[in-house]
C-alpha cells in the first residue's frame, strides 16, 4: 500500500508537518476530480430538488476541495519556497476554472431556483434559506438569467475586464519599479533620518551607483516628501508620484504604454454595460446588491453628510497646519508637497513622544496576554495552550473553550521572516458546521508580520510592539473572533462566510478601541527594562496624538469614496465629460485641499480600478460608523457597572460576533443596539464631536 497523500487526509488538524510540495498536484488533482464526479452526479434529474439531496452532497465535495487549497494558499503566503511557488501556480488555473465554471452551471442553477420555490424552503433554517438566496443571488448577478446572446457579451465583458483591470495594476507597478531619484550629495538629503538615507544609499550601490536613490515605492518615497528639508527634492518626488501611469508622467522610461486613462474609461464603460445587462441603472447598484448599504444614493448621503461634519475640523487642521509653515517653516504657500512634511514637523511640536519610547512598555508576551484576558472576559471563555503539527517553530497554537468544551482553534504566526509575505491577516483554516452532536470545530490563522525577538548572548529577548503593531494584532483578534465565536450551524454562513464586504471590519475595528483604553493598557504594559506599567502621562499624550488632522483625513476619505461613487453612478462613460472633471467636480464640492492640476491620483487608484472596490470604497468608513457604535455600547456599560460591560459582551457575542453570515448585517446590528447605526460615536472617537 502507498503511504496516504497528507492533503487529502481531513480527519483532524492540517498535517504541516508531513505536507510537502509534491503533494499538491496529486491531491488536487484527486479533490478535483472527486467534485466534478459530485457536480456531474447533481446535475442529473431529481425528481424533487431538496436540501438534503442537492446543497448538502454539494457543500460537502467543494469543502474538501477549499480547505485542501486553503492550505497550499496559506503555506504559499507563509513559507514560499521555489517548489511550493511553481506547484501552487500550476494548480491555481485549474482551481479558478472550477470554481467560475460552478457560478455559472445553468443546471444547479436551476435546481436552487427549483428548491427556493418549493414547499420545503418556507421549513428550512434561516440560515439555510439565506444560503439558497445567497446562491440564486450570485447565480443572477453572474450573468445566469440572461439569453443566450446576452450571456455570450457578459462573458466577454468579463473577459476584457479581467484583462484591463491586470494591465491596470501592471502599469502602476512598472511604472512605480522604474522611477529612480538620484541624489548624487549627501546635503541635499538634510532632515532625512538615517535609517532611510541607508536604505537609499544601498539601493544606489546595488546598481553601481554612487549617491542615494529613492524610487516610488511607500517605504522610500513617503519618507523624503515627510522629512527632507530640501522643497525641490519633496515637489519632484511628489510629482512623480502623483503622476505615475498617467499621461503627466515625466521622468519615466515610457510613458503611452504604462498610461492608464484610456484603461481608465474603458473598465468604466464596461462596467456600466454589464450593470445594464444586468437589468441595472449603472454598476453602483450592482455593486451594492450583496452589500449591506441598500443604494447609491443611501451611501452618497451618507458620504456628504459625513463630509459636513468633518469640513469644520477639517478646516481648522489646515488652519492651524498654515500657519504653522508660515510662522515656523518659512512656507508662506503651503503646496501638496509640504502637506506632509509640514504635518510632519507639527506633530513632533505638539506631542513631545516618540514611537521609540512607547514601544519599550509593550513587550510581547504581557500583549498577548492582555488580548487573552480581555477576550476571556468580554466572551466567557478560555484560551489554553494547544499543540498541533505547525509549518515554523515560531508558529504557536491555542484552543478556545466554554466551561470546558472546545469552541475553536488558532494558530499564532507573529514574525516576519524571508519567504512570508507582508502585512497582516486572518484566514480560516477550518469553518464550524454541526449536525445532530456531531460538530466541526472552526480553526483560524492569525498571522503578522512583526518584529522576531532579539538574541542576546544566546538568550532571546521579548519582542518589543509599537503601538501600531498591537492595535493591528487586536484587528486580526477581532475578525479570529467572528470566525470562531460562531455557532451557526451551517458553513456557507457560520464565522464570516457570507457577511457583507462593508460589514465584515465590524468585529476587527471594535477589537482595535480597546488598545486605547487605559483600564487595557494598565495591565498590559511593562517596560522592557524596569518592569513599570505604561505611565499616565504618556498615555495622556497618545490619546492626544491619536486624532492628530483626523478632520483633513476623514474629508480624504471622504472625498476618494465620493469620487469612486460618481464614476460608477452618474458618469457617462460613453459621453463627453472627461473622468477628471467628475473628480474635479467632487473636489470642488467637498475636498479643502485641492490637488495641483497636473495630478492623477485616479490613475493609480487601484482599489477601484485593480480591486474589489469598485463603489464600494465607502466600506472603510460605513463598517466604521458601525464599530463605533458598538464599542460606544460597551464605553456606556463601563460607565453604569462590570456587570452592564458583561451583559453587553454577551449580546454583542450573541447578537453580532456569533451569529455571523446567517442573517443581514443590519439585522444584527439592530438586534444588538435596539435601533439602527448612528454616526455619533464615530465623530465623537475622531475628536469631531460638537
Ligand atoms: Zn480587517
Amino acid at each position: 500500500m502507498t503511504e496516504q497523500n497528507p492533503l487529502l487526509d481531513f480527519s483532524g488538524l492540517p498535517r504541516f508537518d508531513a505536507i510537502k510540495a509534491e503533494h499538491v498536484t496529486p491531491a488536487i488533482d484527486t479533490l478535483l476530480a472527486q467534485s466534478r464526479a459530485v457536480v456531474s452526479q447533481l446535475e442529473a434529474p431529481q425528481a424533487q430538488v431538496s436540501w438534503d439531496n442537492f446543497v448538502a452532497p454539494l457543500e460537502q465535495a467543494t469543502e474538501l476541495l477549499g480547505r485542501a487549497w486553503g492550505i497550499v494558499s496559506h503555506l504559499n503566503n507563509v513559507v514560499d519556497t521555489p517548489e511550493l511557488r511553481a506547484t501552487y501556480n500550476e494548480n491555481q488555473p485549474k482551481v479558478t476554472e472550477f470554481w467560475t465554471a460552478l457560478g455559472q452551471n445553468e443546471v444547479l442553477f436551476a435546481k436552487y431556483k427549483a428548491l427556493r420555490a418549493s414547499a420545503e424552503f418556507a421549513t428550512l433554517s434561516p440560515a439555510r434559506q439565506r444560503i439558497i438566496d445567497n446562491a440564486v443571488r450570485d447565480f443572477r448577478m453572474g450573468g445566469a438569467e440572461l439569453p443566450a446572446e446576452q450571456k455570450e457579451r457578459y462573458a466577454e465583458i468579463q473577459e476584457q475586464h479581467a484583462a484591463v483591470s491586470t494591465r491596470f495594476s501592471e502599469n502602476v507597478l512598472d511604472a512605480t519599479n522604474d522611477f529612480k531619484l538620484l541624489v548624487a550629495d549627501e546635503a541635499d538629503l538634510a532632515g532625512v533620518p538615517a535609517d532611510v538615507k541607508a536604505a537609499a544609499r544601498a539601493a544606489a550601490e546595488k546598481e553601481g551607483k554612487a549617491g542615494y536613490e529613492f524610487s516610488l515605492h511607500f517605504p522610500s518615497y513617503f519618507p523624503l516628501l515627510q522629512f527632507a528639508d530640501k522643497r525641490e527634492l519633496r515637489e519632484a518626488i511628489y510629482r512623480a508620484n502623483a503622476t505615475k501611469a498617467s499621461d503627466q508622467a515625466e521622468g519615466f522610461s515610457k510613458k503611452d504604454d504604462w498610461d492608464n486613462t484610456a484603461n481608465i474609461v474603458t473598465l468604466l464603460k464596461l462596467r456600466d454595460e454589464e450593470a445594464k445587462l444586468l437589468g441595472y441603472r449603472n454598476f453602483a447598484e450592482v455593486s451594492l446588491v450583496p452589500k449591506m448599504a441598500q443604494s447609491p444614493e443611501q451611501v452618497i448621503s451618507f458620504l456628504e453628510d459625513l463630509a459636513q461634519r468633518a469640513r469644520p475640523y477639517a478646516q481648522q487642521d489646515l488652519d492651524e497646519l498654515k500657519q504653522f509653515a508660515r510662522e515656523e517653516l518659512g512656507l508662506d504657500e503651503l503646496k501638496a508637497w509640504d502637506i506632509p512634511y509640514a504635518s510632519e514637523k507639527l506633530q513632533e511640536r505638539r506631542y513631545a513622544f516618540s514611537a521609540q519610547e512607547v514601544k519599550q512598555y509593550f513587550p510581547e508576551p504581557k500583549v498577548v496576554d492582555g488580548l487573552f484576558r480581555l477576550i476571556q472576559r468580554l466572551f466567557n471563555v478560555d484560551i489554553k495552550t494547544d499543540s498541533a503539527p505547525v509549518w515554523h517553530p515560531d508558529v504557536r497554537f491555542f484552543r478556545i473553550e466554554r466551561a470546558g468544551k472546545l469552541i475553536g482553534q488558532f494558530y499564532l504566526d507573529l514574525y516576519a521572516r524571508a519567504g512570508k509575505s507582508g502585512g497582516a491577516w486572518m484566514d480560516d483554516a477550518r469553518g464550524r458546521r454541526a449536525s445532530g452532536d456531531k460538530v466541526q470545530t472552526p480553526v483560524a490563522y492569525l498571522t503578522c508580520n512583526f518584529t522576531e525577538p532579539a538574541v542576546v548572548d544566546g538568550v532571546a529577548q521579548p519582542s518589543l510592539f509599537t503601538h501600531d503593531e498591537v492595535i493591528t494584532l487586536f484587528h486580526e483578534f477581532g475578525h479570529g473572533l467572528h470566525h470562531m465565536l460562531t455557532v451557526v450551524d451551517e458553513l456557507g454562513v457560520s464565522g464570516i462566510a457570507g457577511v457583507e464586504w462593508d460589514a465584515v471590519e465590524l468585529p476587527s475595528q471594535f477589537m482595535e478601541n480597546f488598545c486605547w483604553e487605559w483600564d487595557v493598557l494598565e495591565h498590559m504594559t511593562a517596560h522592557a527594562t524596569t518592569g513599570e506599567p505604561l505611565p499616565r502621562a504618556l498615555y495622556d499624550k497618545m490619546l492626544a496624538a491619536k486624532n492628530f488632522q483626523s478632520g483633513l483625513q476623514t474629508l480624504r476619505q471622504v472625498e476618494f469614496s465620493l469620487l469612486d461613487m460618481h464614476l460608477h453612478y452618474d458618469y457617462d462613460a460613453n459621453g463627453s465629460q472627461s473622468v477628471q472633471a467628475v473628480i474635479d467636480g467632487v473636489r470642488q464640492q467637498f475636498a479643502l485641499i485641492i490637488p495641483p492640476a497636473f495630478n492623477r491620483f485616479q490613475n493609480s487608484f487601484g482599489h477601484i480600478f485593480a480591486g474589489g472596490y469598485a463603489a464600494g470604497y465607502y466600506s472603510y468608513k460605513w463598517a466604521e460608523v458601525l464599530s463605533a457604535d458598538v464599542y460606544a455600547a460597551f464605553e456606556e456599560a463601563q460607565a453604569i457597572s462590570p456587570a452592564a460591560t458583561a451583559e453587553t459582551g454577551k449580546r454583542y457575542l450573541e447578537e453580532i460576533l456569533s451569529v455571523g453570515g446567517s442573517r443581514p448585517a443590519l439585522e444584527s446590528f439592530t438586534a444588538f443596539r435596539g435601533r439602527e447605526p448612528s454616526i455619533d460615536a464615530l465623530l465623537r472617537h475622531s475628536g469631531m464631536a460638537a
